[in-house]
């Protein structure tokens, strides 16, 4: 028994070894097995990935992409703001005073109300090229009432406005342009800058006073009302008509409205 146990033992160790590499054998495999499937795996999820994580900011759709965009686009929006945006529109009402059958002051068949509109659409044409929204109480020959101009300057929330008239007086001699102003530094200033600006460019200037008139009075911004001569002065009278003359007041005007925007 002995001896034939020592016989036999041989081919079932063998058989015993073939069976343990037989094992480890199919244990590789099925480790490799293993592994490729977990690369297989692994590969699907990376392509899925760089899907849905890489390629959507290109076309800018995707959500999560929403934060950075809004900073660019918020970037962009801050940027192109500054020449131009809501906050920084300046809005002048000029108001050409009288009109209609509302003549205003009349020298030698000269009428205040043609002068004053000629001067109000020259000061505008310069504004607006200067990038001042205008809004004007009268374009042509019509008659507004003075709480129809207060109305339209309060409606527009405009950031100031003036009115443009003629002046007249018995004494024939006097001559000038001036300025008023109601119950108000900013009236004050508006009417400073464009008496100024005006004396600047050689014309004859006199003061700024405080008025009761009721479109700087029952204007909501700083209101002035210019008298920008007097057509009870024959010469002055005559430069009033010239076109000249009507330029260089309008550009007084103007760079008035501008010193005003400028300041503030
Ligand atoms: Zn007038």
């Amino acid at each position: 028994m002995n001896h034939r146990q020592t016989v036999i033992t041989p081919p079932q160790q063998r058989r015993k070894k073939r069976g343990v590499r037989l094992a480890v054998a199919y244990a590789l495999r099925g480790l490799i097995a293993l592994l490729a499937l977990t690369l297989v795996v692994l590969l699907v999820c990376g392509i899925l990935y760089v899907k849905e994580h890489l390629v959507p900011p290109t076309d800018n759709g995707s959500t999560e992409t929403l934060d950075t965009g809004k900073d660019t686009t918020n970037e962009e929006a801050e940027s192109t703001s500054q020449p131009q945006s809501p906050t920084d529109e300046y809005t002048a009402v000029l108001d050409a005073g009288h009109g209609g059958i509302q003549s205003g002051c009349a020298f030698d068949g000269v009428l205040e109300k043609d002068i004053t509109l000629a001067v109000t659409l020259l000061a505008a044409e310069k504004l607006r090229a200067e990038g001042v929204t205008v809004i004007l109480t009268r374009e042509d020959d019509t008659d507004v009432s003075l709480e129809e101009r207060c109305r339209i300057a309060n409606d527009a929330s405009a950031d100031l406005f003036v009115s443009v008239h003629c002046n007249s007086y018995e004494d024939s001699s006097v001559c000038g342009f001036e300025g008023y102003y109601h119950n108000g530094t900013k009236g004050q200033r508006l009417a400073e800058y464009i008496l100024a600006a005006a004396n600047a460019l050689g014309v004859k200037t006199r003061h700024v006073k405080d008025e009761n008139y009721q479109v700087i009075r029952d204007t909501t911004m700083p209101a002035a009302l210019m008298e920008i001569g007097f057509l009870s002065n024959p010469s002055e009278r005559a430069e009033l008509q010239s076109e000249e003359y009507q330029n260089t007041i309008a550009q007084a005007i103007a760079n008035g409205v501008l010193a005003m925007r400028a300041a503030g």
